[in-house]
């Protein structure tokens, strides 16, 4: 069935003829809809609308979160925590409320236990540095996995270097999941921190975090998850899931450059500052200092008014819209898009097969790299990512330097999926395979 676009091109339409075989599905999302709320979704480039299927690197930003930016620098801008006149105290209530609104988005038990940080990068190594370079020693083992993003495997890595701890990693399957067997070699070993991702960047595959913190807590373990991809698409639950460190991004869920990190106070506490100077400190003397309360102990510097405010925008957003309906309707869109490229001769899928896997669409093209897949599709006027994905150990397992990866979103719509699709056709017919 075609399925006309939001404004219903012609040019799409073309597009789509060679491809009428499999049935459009329906979501329970109207994203046609939900794309008519971000601007740039609704510009042309190159003289079509661009089908955005990178939303695992960035996603864009609807006209809510930038006018809630907009507010801010309008009305209420000025340095948080440091002034006393009314414009001040404005800013800092703001700073503060952005704040309660990511403490239950991710339903942390206190606002203390949310640090704002630049983005997951950040949040992760602040656990790296903070917890791992005074807690771990020779002897102690960290566990990281083999799909992690490099942001939660090169910190650690460092840790490693600068302690003399052992890091050891859960291997993957051929599905691309982790080997359970794998951590149980693990038992023995003198483990004190555990760092997985939520959902894997580059294969799409969702762990079982509350089980990885179980596992870690029985062998005497700390749990820091990577949520920067779990975060923006299903409902977040760092209580229920039990992790004590857990690290977001902002930009990857509708918001500016932003991102938090969720620590268990306890462990917080007993944390030294990542970084430190001002805002930060309770007393400064030129014979030494002491740190304020949490969270603002990791909270050097001005902070981000505008950025945080956008983050707590975005998050109303996609609070609103639904996480379980985000959730769903990137369910049914994945199955779609996989169904669509796995009957394209040549084309390599990674990472486990719907259902039960996240909306990023990992491939391959035989003959062709990834990154003359991604200007082909790009001509096309459709939006994907080629590379490693800052996960080459992943790549190294599969055997590739680099896989093309479209990703879906709350806004992403069959239409797009079908120009993916008849996209990758075209990259077949350029190169002749
Ligand atoms: N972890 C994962 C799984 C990611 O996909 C990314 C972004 N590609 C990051 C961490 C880093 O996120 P940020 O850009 O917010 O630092």
């Amino acid at each position: 069935m075609l399925r006309p676009g939001p404004l219903g091109f012609g040019l799409r339409r073309r597009v789509y003829t060679e491809r009428m075989a499999v049935e459009a599905p329906t979501t329970p999302l109207d994203a046609a809809r939900i794309k008519l709320d971000f601007p740039i979704l609704m510009r042309e480039v190159n003289g079509m609308l661009p089908a955005y299927l990178d939303s695992a690197a960035s996603s864009q930003k609807p006209r809510q979160v930038i006018d809630a930016i907009v507010d801010v620098y309008e009305t209420s801008y000025a340095a948080v925590h440091r002034a006393v006149y009314t414009l001040g105290e404005r800013a800092t209530e703001r700073y503060e409320a952005a704040r309660d609104t990511v403490t239950a988005f991710l339903n942390a038990a206190s606002r203390r236990e949310v640090i704002f940080v630049r983005n997951a990068t950040e949040g992760l190594n602040l656990v790296a540095y903070a917890y791992g370079l005074k807690f771990l020693g020779p002897g102690d083992v960290i566990v990281s996995t083999e799909m992690e993003h490099h942001s939660n495997l090169v910190p650690w890595q460092e840790v490693a270097r600068r302690t003399g701890a052992e890091l050891r990693y859960v291997r993957l399957t051929d599905r691309g999941e982790l080997d359970t067997e794998s951590l149980e070699e693990l038992a023995g070993a003198d483990v004190k921190l555990v760092a997985a991702t939520h959902v894997s960047n580059s294969l799409g595959t969702v762990n079982d975090v509350a089980a990885i913190a179980r596992w870690a807590h029985d062998h005497g373990a700390v749990m820091v998850c990577d949520g920067a991809q779990a975060a923006p698409h299903r409902v977040v639950d760092v209580q229920a899931l039990g992790c004590d460190f857990y690290a977001i991004s902002g930009h990857k869920m509708c918001g500016p450059g932003m991102g938090a990190l969720y620590g268990r106070a306890d462990l917080l506490e007993a944390m030294d500052p990542f970084l430190t100077g001002g805002g930060q400190i309770a007393k400064v003397t030129l014979e030494g200092t002491t740190w304020n309360e949490l969270p603002y102990k990791f909270e050097p510097g001005v902070p981000p008014l505008a950025e945080a405010v956008g983050f707590a925008a975005a998050a109303d957003y996609v609070t609103r819209i639904g996480l379980e309906a985000i959730h769903e309707h990137e369910q049914v869109l994945t199955a779609y898009g996989w169904e669509l490229l796995s009957a394209i001769p040549g084309v390599n899928l990674f990472g486990p097969p719907p259902p039960d896997r996240a909306g990023i669409l990992s491939f391959t093209v035989d003959g062709v790299h990834a990154h003359d897949v991604a200007q082909i599709l790009d001509a096309e006027g459709v939006c994907v990512r080629a590379g490693h994905h800052c996960t080459q150990p992943a790549m190294r397992h599969f055997d590739v330097v680099a896989t093309s990866r479209a990703s879906v979103y709350l806004y992403n719509t069959t239409d797009d999926l079908d120009r993916l699709a008849a996209g990758v056709d075209r990259v077949k017919r350029t190169f002749g395979v």
